[in-house]
């Protein structure tokens, strides 16, 4: 099962499949704007939409929401099928693009003139806004209201052969001015709008509203069950409106959820935008954007942003999801798959006086403890190596097992070493450690039963390869980016969310690393190759996640 869904989505389907409302048809569709890369947000919309399809045997479609040619463009469409086939999702030959309805939403737009439904309105935006009134005051009517029927089509035709200047007039449902819901109060469903879209290209220069384009489109697909997030609730009378007054038969039923909000980063795709305009990334798919680009050449799986997509549920009420929970999805998945190797990320060389010279030792190294068919590879041993600077202190505090002068530790999967004297430079750097090793104690055990409490990991000097490895942390220093005090998310933009290591020692078997390979670093964290920047001879790792999990159960 790609996912598993019971929510109270899957409960309105259950009841239709049971009255065999839809003569037993379950259709949905994910309906992206393509004015932008998808984020974690959208993949909880893609999971709830092709995983009910899946689970009632529906269908899912694809279809981009194109209505607005500033905005979008062809980079976006080609981005989203990536990625949604990506999270393991298949919508078959069932892609569409509303663009592609624009005829026959513009013959419904006539329909509605003709039964007197919708008139030509010359107000402009704000007079608009102003006659509309407010929760408290009723609306006011346009004075353009009362147009005949003949004139408004005459009116109409003349917008959409581009006779009238952008804003100069719009086409305006006729429904209730007095209507306590606002949406309701004679809607705009047309403007005029000279722009060259991605699609239809110069075709037209009129386009409909997104509440007026959503029905039809989805109607025209035979969507059963049309699930959208909740600020669109309020805008349910006016779908259903449409859909009734145009006398479509089988009629779509809109759903709303809570979106998902995610701490320590933003979620709107005019923010992301603007982060990438402005650089403060290195693009979509910067690694630590919150996009499915961005994730995936992080290191994440889609199996575990699934699994998150699952574990985070479908609700009514909006909130905010630790984003401590994604991470322990994606640690949960790869405790399960990553090959364990060694890494040095600050390196200190270590040198082996009483080793010889020239010899060279294979270990037999374990590739993942928690499944035991991963089995194991063969890792080298020679005199020079490196260690961490992280594990090694001249003057150690009490209850320091790792390494110090005169203490005693286990270099994983070799011998225990013992440190004898410490080599600095002129300026008081340490340049390396001299230590010795105990030939007794090949495989990490001592014959006369030693205790060894630390155990670190290490790199043969003369095997290792070099790399860059990219540790990040968050994209925003707090919990909640969008309350600023100066109203602007990116004063919490975090400074640090990038570490750059220029200077790593990894073990030889990573050069046969290949992109969908992740790894974890022992007692480190988790990581993979850089997609975009790693060049064969030069490796550039990422840190996906780091090994503490500080979600609490
Ligand atoms: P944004 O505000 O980021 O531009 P949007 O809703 O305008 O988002 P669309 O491209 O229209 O973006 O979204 C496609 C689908 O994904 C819609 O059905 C929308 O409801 C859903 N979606 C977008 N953001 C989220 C989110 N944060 N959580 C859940 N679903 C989302
Ligand atoms: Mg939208
Ligand atoms: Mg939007």
């Amino acid at each position: 099962d790609v996912i598993s869904y019971s929510n109270f989505i899957q409960d309105i389907i259950t009841d239709d499949l049971k009255t065999n409302k839809n003569g037993g048809r379950v259709v949905t569709r994910f309906p992206p704007e393509p004015n932008g890369y998808l984020h974690i947000g959208h993949a909880k919309s893609i999971c709830i939409n092709f995983g009910l399809s899946i689970q009632n045997k529906g269908k899912c479609n694809l279809r981009f929401d194109d209505t607005n040619p500033v905005k979008e463009d062809v980079e976006y469409v080609d981005s989203i099928q990536t990625d949604v086939k990506w999270l393991g999702f298949d919508w078959e030959d069932r892609m569409y693009y509303a663009s592609d309805y624009f005829e026959r939403i513009y013959n419904c737009a006539v329909e509605l003139i003709k039964i007197g439904k919708a008139y030509v309105c010359d107000l402009t935006a704000d007079q608009i806004r102003e006659y509309r009134g407010t929760l408290t005051e009723p609306g006011k009517d346009s004075p353009f209201r009362n147009r005949s029927v003949e004139e408004n089509l005459d009116l109409f035709e003349k917008m959409k052969n581009g006779q009238f200047e952008d804003g100069s007039r719009v086409l305006r449902a006729k429904i209730d001015m007095a209507s306590p819901n606002l949406n309701m109060r004679d809607p705009v469903i047309y403007r005029i709008l000279h722009a060259t879209h991605h699609r239809s290209g110069d075709k037209w220069c009129i386009y409909p509203m997104y509440d007026f384009a959503h029905p039809i489109s989805d109607a025209l697909e035979g969507i059963t069950h049309s699930i959208c997030t909740l600020e669109f609730e309020a805008h349910r009378p006016l779908y259903d409106w449409f859909l009734e007054t145009l006398n479509f038969q089988d009629r779509p039923r809109q759903i709303e959820f809570a979106r998902l909000n995610l701490t320590y980063t933003v979620m709107s795709k005019r923010k992301l935008l603007e982060l990438v305009k402005n650089s403060y990334v290195a693009g979509w798919d910067d690694p630590r954007m919150p996009t499915i680009s961005g994730m995936r050449r992080r290191g994440y799986t889609p199996e575990a942003i699934r699994d998150f997509c699952e574990r985070i549920g479908v609700a009514k009420t909006s909130s905010t999801v630790d984003v401590a929970l994604l991470e322990h999805c994606i640690r949960e998945d790869l405790n399960a798959k990553a090959t364990r190797v060694m890494a040095v990320l600050r390196p200190i060389k270590v040198v082996l006086e009483n080793y010889p010279d020239d010899q060279v030792e294979w270990f037999d190294a374990e590739n993942n403890p928690e499944d035991p068919n991963a089995g194991t590879r063969k890792v080298p041993f020679s005199k020079v190596i490196y260690i961490d600077r992280d594990d090694f202190m001249e003057n150690p505090p009490k209850k320091y097992f790792r390494l110090f002068p005169g203490s005693e530790v286990r270099l994983k999967h070799a011998y225990f070493i013992t440190c004898k004297s410490v080599v600095k430079d002129e300026k008081g750097e340490i340049t390396e450690l001299i230590c010795t090793y105990d030939p007794e104690s090949r495989g990490g055990n001592s014959p006369d039963g030693r205790k060894v409490k630390g155990t670190i990991q290490w790199v043969s000097a003369k095997h290792a390869i070099d790399a860059e490895v990219r540790l990040y942390d968050q994209l925003f220093k707090c919990p909640n980016p969008d309350e600023s005090e100066s109203g602007d998310y990116k004063e919490n933009l975090n400074p640090n969310s990038l570490e750059t290591l220029y200077n790593c020692k990894l073990e030889p078997s990573l050069k046969e690393s290949k992109l969908e390979d992740r790894y974890q670093f022992i007692r480190t964290g988790y990581f993979c190759i850089d997609s975009v920047d790693s060049k064969e001879d030069k490796f550039v790792f990422n840190r996906i996640v780091a090994l503490k999990d500080s979600w609490a159960k």
